[in-house]
């Protein structure tokens, strides 16, 4: 590591902050400190379905009471759509996109005709519908207005690519890229317009992101990473994924523990040092 180290934390405003986020921002904070690099901050709130101003300023809020500085002004990407519109739109050009028309049922009923389909992180991979629909007829049915999400055509991306796509990361050590583990994954989302997987690896090579600390849920999501930097000839930040920080009961902590939260624990009295030893510090 060197001095132009630059980590970032960057969550999506749909809830208040647990302690699984200050232990991916104390990690990413970390990283950056080691090495006398900067610490970011960045707004995810593409999905208007779930995020919510306030829990933007509840981020703010939770990370200044626990010490955190960063500087401003800090990205939010819902500000930033048309890029990401750009970015698909190079992939779409290249023949790396295809629309899928498929609703989830359509897309259940097609895996149970089928027996089963391989699984990934994010549930059952994708069938391929609609990667074998004609020219013809995926034309016919955006004309007619049928709503569509893009798809990444895995194929014909890793066809494009040199082998293997080495990554690095910190507690793992080398990984080869295994995008395949998350199949044909949607890079644009019908509802809106773009997707977490295309709008953090753009952010994080225009940010010149050098580090990234996050939760090891999205393991696999690295991977179909480190295939999006090779596409779009992106520099390889280096990677950290920490183990997720469970309740008594063994459960992940997730938005919806309204108890967990940054927030409630600092109502209950609890001092900021006592948040971060929670969250592993
Ligand atoms: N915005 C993502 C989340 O809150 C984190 C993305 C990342 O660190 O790459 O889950």
């Amino acid at each position: 590591m060197n001095a132009t180290t630059l980590s970032r934390f960057a969550p999506s405003p749909t809830g208040r902050l647990h302690c699984g986020h200050v232990c991916s921002a104390l990690n990413a904070r970390q990283l950056a400190l080691e090495t006398g690099g900067q610490f970011l901050l960045r707004i995810e709130d593409i999905d208007f379905t779930r995020c919510r101003t306030e829990y933007t300023e509840g981020i703010f809020e939770d990370l200044a009471w626990l010490g955190f500085q960063w500087p401003v002004p800090v990205r939010c990407q819902s500000q930033h759509l048309a890029e990401y519109r750009q970015t698909a739109e190079t992939l779409l050009q290249r023949g790396l996109l295809y629309p899928c028309f498929c609703t989830r049922q359509e897309i259940q009923r097609e895996i149970a005709a089928a027996g089963g389909a391989p699984h990934g992180s994010e549930g059952p991979l994708y069938p391929g519908t609609c990667r074998r629909l004609s020219k013809d007829e995926q034309q016919f049915r955006v004309n007619r207005g049928d709503s569509f999400a893009l798809r990444l055509d895995l194929a014909a991306a890793m066809a494009t690519v040199c082998r293997p796509m080495e990554w690095l990361d910190l507690n793992r050590g080398p990984q080869q890229a295994a995008p395949e583990l998350l199949g044909d994954v949607v890079l644009v989302r019908r509802d809106i317009g773009c997707s977490y997987h295309l709008c953090v690896v753009h952010d994080d090579a225009l940010q010149a992101v050098t580090h990234i600390s996050r939760g090891e849920d999205l393991f696999e999501a690295t991977h179909l990473h480190r295939l999006l930097q090779e596409l779009l000839q992106l520099p390889i930040p280096v990677y950290q994924h920490h183990s997720l920080l469970r309740d008594a009961d063994g459960k992940r902590l997730a938005k919806r523990d309204r108890a967990e939260t940054v927030q409630a624990l600092r109502q209950q009295g609890l001092t900021p040092a006592d948040v971060m030893h929670r969250a592993g510090f």
